[in-house]
């Protein structure tokens, strides 16, 4: 699944694209790549025909093309979405869902989705920030995120701090695979209790959340299962960085221990158990 340096990669790609073009047609190949916009895929075309992709932002894991309509277009690559810039005459992808026609005679943007949890809408007036993805907390790459603020929010909630990396209201884009990167570097267990953590423990941490996705945003993202690729088509390579995230029974690259996986919201955790050992009192 997308976590945010492979949205930020998508996001990187199609501002060089599309930024300043004007959309000549958009076709919807399934009802379901925009299930969530509610007036319908006539509607969807309609508002979209004309209008001029002023650029292109991201929140956490959503990206939104403000429109000089004062609309936007807000897309979400679900787990296997990919936006794609093909030449018109290049084959149609098997599940190609939506595909937009510009104006001038460049490449296509072509929303490709095999197993359609993502989406495309148009957010009414949403060009400076969409309503619908108001409520996401900033990133930890915006220049406007609050250390301080998270820090706080973080030791006040009475959690486990794998949890609160992964809650997109108090910190976004971090998923499964950058939270136990960064966790390892701070040699912190994801079940460690936030309100026990020290200030200096959450800022270091916050340190390591930051490190590990720019240096995955600079290496393209992380590629696992061949669906996340960028909009030319290449995968990201920052698995080979990988300290702990699919790593299990291998060595710990630190100590030398053997990576343990354990699960942990339904999900694989990794971590090493010299590194960060559990917390001798589960959190209640
Ligand atoms: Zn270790």
């Amino acid at each position: 699944m997308p976590e945010l340096p492979e949205v930020e990669t998508v996001r990187q790609g199609l501002a060089e694209w599309v930024a300043g073009r004007t959309i000549e047609t958009v076709d919807v190949h399934h009802p379901r790549a925009i299930r969530r916009h509610m007036p319908g895929d006539v509607h969807f075309a309609a508002v979209l025909a004309g209008r001029t992709i002023l650029d292109v932002s991201r929140r956490g894991k959503y990206l939104w093309l403000p429109l000089d309509s004062g609309d936007a277009i807000i897309a979400h690559l679900g787990m296997s979405g990919q936006m794609l810039m093909r030449t018109a005459d290049a084959a149609e992808e098997p599940h190609l869902r939506v595909r937009i026609r510009f104006t001038d005679d460049g490449p296509e943007l072509r929303f490709v989705d095999q197993r359609t949890f993502g989406g495309l809408s148009v957010s009414e007036g949403g060009a400076a920030l969409p309503d619908e993805i108001a409520h996401i907390a900033r990133d930890p790459m915006d220049p406007l995120f609050d250390d301080e603020a998270f820090v706080a929010a973080l030791r006040r909630k009475h959690t486990e701090v794998k949890r609160a990396l992964l809650d997109q209201t108090l910190i976004s884009g971090v998923g499964n695979i950058y939270a136990d990167e960064a966790l390892w570097r701070a040699k912190l267990h994801g079940a460690r209790a936030t309100d026990a953590l020290t200030k200096p423990a959450v800022r270091r941490l916050l340190g390591h959340v930051r490190d590990v996705l720019r240096e995955a945003i600079v290496a393209g993202g992380t590629s696992f299962d061949a669906l996340y690729i960028n909009v030319n088509g290449e995968s990201g390579y920052f698995d080979r960085s990988l300290n702990v995230y699919g790593r299990e029974g291998q060595p710990c690259p630190r100590c030398g221990t053997p990576i343990r996986r354990e699960q942990f919201m339904n999900r694989s955790s990794y971590s090493c158990p010299h590194c960060q050992p559990r917390p001798r009192k589960p959190l209640r």
